[in-house]
């Protein structure tokens, strides 16, 4: 018997859905397993990657309530923001960003993600890493002056991911379903909590017990993903009073992080990680990005160096985005090093 339908709430059209599911023949003969790739970085072209499927069911709310601008947070070349932005633009709302960039008063030159926010017309803010840490009393003085001027915004968290944004994922695993019939694991990159959020509460609600959902946390660590994806999956099982087949939601039981590949700090990478983002894209045509994918990808490479069967027969890599990170001078010099 299938599962009942999870009671999804309203949501726009704005991702390129089903993305693919891609084989990938060269990199499964090389790492021993069969691996697919499930192509988020497809969901678009500017208006792509993991952020638009939350952004689907962000800004049906944001209709609802009949804003005018958007609001959201990330780093300088967050691709967030950017589906954000462009998202925005295509509903014609404005936007307002507030990035994080160490001295505000000289901030990033405008390129990658960043560029493209201006393209479409985001209204930057930007803000040191401290303000950023006191972001909702930021949101909250943005908000009140922007009411006082006749305004509606509606504040889009960071990643987009509370349990509204989460439910982009539970959708992205009900597309997989029908490639779910054998035991698999699927791989993620987890930044803000969201995406992982909605596959393991997708997996609870379709009761995928011969599915793992492991997700490679690219800053923070274990503790804090466990924690961050396990506040999220609780606040949507409260909301929708959803019923999970089986035992009780249990963070230690459902969430699965694998810690030990933040490498250099967010955002910063290690010559192996792009000399493993290039040899992926040279056997298969596959490009990560060099903050998420590429670091949950040579993670994924790594476990399975050190043991063949530590994720079973067949993985599935999600990719969910980022080329625009490959972007930014510093990153490109970075990248020369390793072509
Ligand atoms: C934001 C992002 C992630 C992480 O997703 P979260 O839902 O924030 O954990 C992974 N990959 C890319 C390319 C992203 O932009």
């Amino acid at each position: 018997m299938s599962p009942p339908r999870p009671p999804y709430p309203h949501r726009l059209h704005l991702a390129q859905t089903p993305t693919p599911l891609s084989p990938l023949p060269r990199a499964s003969s090389e790492l021993g397993v069969e691996l697919l790739c499930k192509r988020d970085d497809l969901t678009g072209a500017a208006l792509s990657g993991n952020k638009v499927r939350k952004l689907e069911f962000l800004f049906a709310e944001a209709r609802a309530q009949d804003a005018d601008i958007v609001l959201s947070c990330g780093g300088a070349q967050s691709n967030h923001c950017r589906a954000t932005a462009v998202a925005a633009a295509e509903l014609g709302l404005a936007s307002r960003l507030l990035l994080r960039t160490p001295d505000p008063t000289s901030p990033p030159a405008a390129t990658g993600n960043i560029l493209l926010d201006r393209v479409v017309g985001a209204d930057i803010v930007w803000i040191t890493p401290a303000e950023y840490r006191d972001r909702a009393a930021r949101f909250e003085t943005e908000c009140a002056a922007l009411r006082a001027a006749g305004r509606r915004p509606y504040v889009i968290p960071e990643g987009g991911s509370n349990a509204l944004g989460s439910w982009g994922y539970v959708r992205c695993l009900e597309e997989l379903l029908p490639e779910l019939g054998v035991p698999t694991t699927i791989v993620y990159a987890a930044g803000s909590g969201g995406t992982g959020a909605g596959l393991v509460l997708g997996k609870r609600l379709f009761g995928l017990d011969h599915v793992r959902i492991v997700g490679v946390n690219v800053c923070d660590d274990r503790a804090y993903f466990v924690r961050a994806i396990g506040d999220i999956v609780e606040d949507a099982i409260t909301r929708w009073k959803l019923e999970l087949p089986g035992a009780a939601f249990s963070r230690e039981r459902d969430i699965e992080i694998i810690d030990g590949y933040v490498g250099r700090g967010y955002a910063q990478s290690r010559p192996v990680e792009l000399a493993s983002l290039v040899a992926l894209a040279r056997s298969e045509g596959v490009i990560l990005d060099p903050v998420y994918t590429g670091k949950a990808f040579y993670a994924l490479r790594s476990e399975l160096a050190k043991d063949p069967r530590a994720f079973g027969e067949r993985v599935i890599f999600l990719h969910t985005g980022g080329v625009f990170g490959l972007m930014p001078p510093a990153v490109a010099d970075e990248l020369a090093e390793v072509l």
